[in-house]
């Protein structure tokens, strides 16, 4: 008996001297050694009481010993349940009531205030550092280096993984060995990630791009990570040289940007930028290019599926897209309310059906039932179309849709031209209840630093580029926009709290 995702991604490298990880204080991990870490802490995780199936929910901090209980529960067939480390107690307790945790590993200075929660839904507790040193550690250390790794199959469960929560409350998405697998593998030969592949890492790995697309694609390559704690500026500038490859949230591109040491010598030798998470601006592509030579190659996934779409490693990789459905994956675009296939070109829901989607969320049959449909398609929630060539646009989510008069309006569209308007750092487009539309639009504006955009000025040129019912009825300048722990926009946040404008 095998266990597929333990065999494919960390087994086949077991007696390697070749480096793994490197680390910002100048050490690195052979993947031998890494390995070793690994069965030690499959040993004590055993020792703690859980067994394959059991859940390990665990707020930690990136470390390559996080990494390394990430591989223990794989080899010991313990579901992996990594969590935001920006949750707070209150937080946590949803969490760890919610996953039925065996185990709930924490950072040292948390471990006092989550004893009593852990211990109220049965959960043990222990802890892991920053720096690796911890109560796991302590157990870990005295274990033999090598483990039977237990037996496993594609189809049964490696990780719940929680979504962001951008839309409403966390869901765990339960991921199998195959689901992670399948996307690894694929990702590494559309992306041609080999062993001579050096990544800059400065992802959480509590999240999906960071854990299963950076790290598990690594990993199924043989190649190494220059492991950071976070995204730091400076630290980012002085390893770029290192690497060859490179995976980011779109903000990492617009910070990289703002920094004139960020030049076309500093990166020539690079092979690749992977963005995706948000959406990235095609300004923003378009000045990377600019200023480095370099697409950024951006793709389109999410915690339920991993990677779903990606613009091609050859080919033109086109701004303002997701790209091509991944091989063995397939994208359609449905009418929402009858969820027949549209024509190309339209904007519909997009659903996906392939060896990476979820196998449900855990403890909500109601939820997982209204998503994914008997056939496999998962409903993901974003709306989008496929241009001409096969290129799939975002336009937004489902739930931001804003129907005015019986009017479909996207958001998206308005944002982009309150955006390139005098003085505007970003803002948000937002359907709120009208006693007459049933909904109307409502632009929050924030501005640049000291900027004190004229709305006037604003509404009459969005008046001009718009269609009379996509007008916003009223624009208010904000000083930021509510974002969740992973930066992203919460609409329902803005909805509620403008929900009586116009009544
Ligand atoms: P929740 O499901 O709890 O509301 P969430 O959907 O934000 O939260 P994630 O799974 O982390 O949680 O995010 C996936 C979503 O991120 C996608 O459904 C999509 O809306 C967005 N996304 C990911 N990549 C891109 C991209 N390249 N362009 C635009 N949007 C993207
Ligand atoms: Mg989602």
């Amino acid at each position: 008996m095998s266990n597929p995702l333990f065999d494919s991604l960390f087994g086949v490298h077991a007696g390697k001297r070749e480096t793994f990880l490197f680390l910002p204080d100048g050490s690195e991990w052979c993947y031998d050694s890494f390995l070793r870490k690994v069965a030690q802490y499959a040993h004590a995780i055993a020792q703690m009481g859980l067994s394959a199936g059991d859940r390990l929910a665990a707020q930690v901090e990136k470390s390559p010993e996080a990494l390394a209980i990430y591989g223990a529960c794989v080899q010991s067939g313990v579901v992996f349940l990594p969590l935001n480390t920006a949750y707070t107690t209150d937080e946590l307790t949803y969490f760890i009531d919610n996953s039925g945790a065996k185990l709930v590993l924490c950072d040292g200075a948390k471990a006092e205030a989550l004893a009593p929660v852990a211990s109220t839904f049965g959960a043990r507790i222990a802890t892991l550092n920053a720096d690796g040193s911890g109560s796991l550690s302590d157990a870990a250390d005295d274990m033999p280096e090598a483990f039977d790794t237990v037996p496993r199959d594609e189809a049964d469960l490696a990780a719940f993984l929680y979504t962001s929560g951008t839309t409403g409350r966390s869901k765990a998405a339960m991921l199998s060995q195959g689901n992670l697998l399948s996307n690894a593998l694929t990702l590494m030969e559309t992306w041609r990630f080999t062993d001579q592949d050096v990544l800059l890492h400065a992802l959480p790995i509590f999240h999906t791009h960071g854990l299963f697309v950076a790290t598990n694609v690594t990993l199924a390559a043989g190649g190494s990570m220059i492991f950071l704690p976070k995204f730091d500026l400076d630290t980012m500038i002085g390893r770029l040289p290192d690497a060859t490859a490179m995976m980011g949230v779109p903000t990492f591109y617009s910070r990289l940007l703002g920094d004139d040491r960020f030049t076309r010598d500093l990166v020539s030798h690079m092979r690749l930028f992977v963005s995706g998470s948000a959406p990235l601006l095609a300004e923003t592509h378009v000045a990377f290019e600019e200023r480095t030579g370099h697409r950024i190659l951006e793709r389109y996934g999410m915690t339920e599926t991993n990677m779903n779409t990606s613009n091609p490693y050859d080919g033109e990789r086109r701004a303002g897209t997701v790209g091509f459905p991944l091989p063995g994956i397939e994208v359609k675009i449905t009418d929402p309310a009858s969820g027949e296939v549209l024509p190309q070109g339209s904007i519909g829901q997009i659903e996906v059906r392939g060896p990476n989607v979820f196998q449900g969320y855990w403890q909500m049959p109601e939820k997982t039932a209204a998503e994914l449909r008997s056939d496999g398609f998962f409903i993901t929630g974003d709306l989008g179309k496929f241009d001409g060539d096969g290129y799939l646009h975002i336009v937004g989510r489902d739930k931001d849709l804003i129907i005015s008069g019986g009017y479909n309006i996207y958001p998206k569209e308005i944002e982009l031209i309150l955006d390139s308007q005098p003085g505007v750092l970003e803002s948000a487009v937002v359907g709120v209840p009208h006693p007459d539309f049933g909904e109307t639009v409502l632009g929050l504006i924030v501005p640049e630093n000291g900027a004190s955009p004229d709305l006037d000025a604003i509404a009459a040129e969005a008046a001009k580029q718009l269609a009379r019912f996509k007008h916003p009825r009223k624009l208010l300048l904000i000083d930021s926009l509510p974002r969740n722990t992973m930066g992203k926009v919460q609409k329902n946040v803005l909805r509620d709290t403008y929900s009586d404008m116009f009544e």
